[in-house]
């Protein structure tokens, strides 16, 4: 399969920029990996605050079998402080084992677990009493176990306060830093796109157009339209590869459109021309006329002086020819030593003028060969003017080179113009 050069190139730049995406999706995954262990961190960090939480509210629950036991006597209520107690030793090795980030932390907590330890002998003795109710000698140690309970919430209170805050600065801090991550791995993405997108567009501009342009210019050269060249203004190799084909262009245009030995339009582009001049007048009205010149006893130059100076002789005749005419006149060779011009937009009378002229201009002087000599010559030539005498292109033909016969048959070195039967 043939892959165009276009393609070859968009995956080419694919595959040069496929590290650079890789990079920012790496960059990706690792700040969402990171965002991730962050979360953990956070989670068990909560968790070791929802344990200082839960010593505090143990706490707080500590000093109501107490106080029911004093009410009440009641046998469960000195099971229920037992249960709570170890239960809040428990909650307290919890809390103590878990990771405090402040040894000062670690201080406080074992202060208010002293205050604890306090109110837990105090709880204990008044529960270790048979009958403790309305016992007012007790009244002072439950006040004792409060006071002792409140500070060891408060203890309890600092500590979550510490950690609280540190956790929220470095939280907020994480958030910050999550959105620089962002803010820089987008901004590199954007970059690495648009510089992709810029680079293909400046690539485009320089190469594929111009390429483009070669191309077509190179598939309407080959269908035949040989006057087309490829217009491209860059210096560089396509540009001076544009010059080359130009040029090769012009040349074979030239090769394919002009007679080799004459220099004049060959039969072929005369044609083309005569079309074009009749498509004209059907949109203009633009009459023009069409001589047909021969020149007298050509044979006979041939015969005497060789087929050589008869060639050049032929190419001094164009020459002239040449000469008595408008730049925008066209003059061919239709065949052997027969020439014809055609004349836009020139009415019959203004292409007698040019034809006499061009009469004159060749029997005028001698024609000089090679070796000194020269030799008088004189042409024959036949008018006809559209659409005055010819309503096509065949019948203009055939009505000039009727012309030319008369011109000839009136003893040649003379113009007839055609007359219609
Ligand atoms: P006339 O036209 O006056 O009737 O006489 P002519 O001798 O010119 O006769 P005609 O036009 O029929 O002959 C054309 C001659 O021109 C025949 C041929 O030898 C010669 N000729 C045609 N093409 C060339 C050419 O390319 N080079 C040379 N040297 N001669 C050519
Ligand atoms: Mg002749
Ligand atoms: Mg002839």
């Amino acid at each position: 399969m043939r892959t165009s050069l276009r393609v070859r190139f968009v995956l080419g730049t694919g595959v040069m920029l496929l590290p650079l995406l890789l990079l920012a999706a790496f960059g990706y995954s690792l700040l969402q990996r990171t965002i991730d262990s962050f979360d953990t961190a956070m989670h068990e960090v909560s968790t070791d605050l929802a344990a200082i939480t839960l010593v505090q509210n143990l706490l707080l629950k500590s000093s109501m079998p107490v106080n029911d036991y004093l009410l009440h006597g009641r046998r469960r209520d000195r099971e229920a402080f037992l249960d709570l107690s170890q239960r809040i030793d428990e909650a307290f090795n919890n809390a103590v084992d878990r990771n405090l980030s402040h040894a000062e932390d670690r201080t406080i907590m074992q202060a208010a677990r002293a205050h604890w330890e306090e109110a837990h002998k105090l709880g204990s003795e008044i529960l270790a009493l048979p009958y403790p109710v309305n016992d007012t000698m007790i009244t002072g140690k439950t006040e004792r176990i409060d006071g002792a309970l409140d500070r060891a919430i408060q203890f309890l209170g600092q500590v979550y306060e510490r950690e609280y805050r540190e956790i929220a600065a470095s939280h907020a801090q994480a958030q910050q830093n999550k959105r620089t991550a962002q803010v820089v791995i987008a901004t590199m993405f954007g970059i690495a796109v648009l510089v992709a997108i810029s680079t293909g567009f400046v690539l485009a501009r320089k190469i594929f157009i111009p390429i483009r342009k070669l191309e077509e210019g190179a598939a309407r050269f080959g269908a035949g339209d040989l006057s087309h060249r490829v217009s491209l203004s860059e210096d560089d190799a396509l540009g001076s590869l544009a010059t080359t084909f130009n040029t090769m262009a012009g040349q074979l245009e030239k090769i394919a459109t002009h007679d080799a030995l004459t220099g004049l339009y060959n039969y072929r582009e005369f044609h083309r021309r005569l079309e074009e001049e009749i498509a004209r007048n059907q949109r203009y009205g633009h009459p023009f006329s069409l001589l047909m010149m021969d020149i007298d006893h050509f044979k006979v130059i041939n015969d005497t002086y060789g087929h050589l100076a008869g060639d050049s002789i032929l190419r001094a005749v164009a020459d002239r020819i040449i000469k008595q005419v408008r730049p925008v006149d066209h003059v061919a060779r239709y065949g052997g030593e027969e020439l014809v011009a055609l004349l836009p937009q020139t009415d019959g009378s203004d292409s007698m003028v040019t034809a006499e002229r061009i009469r004159n201009a060749i029997a005028a002087s001698p024609f000089s060969i090679d070796g000194g000599q020269s030799v008088d010559l004189t042409v024959s030539i036949g008018l006809a003017g559209f659409p005055g005498d010819a309503d096509s292109n065949l019948a203009l033909l055939n009505a000039a080179d009727r012309a030319l016969y008369a011109a000839k048959s009136a003893g040649r070195n003379q113009v007839c113009r055609f007359v219609g039967n």
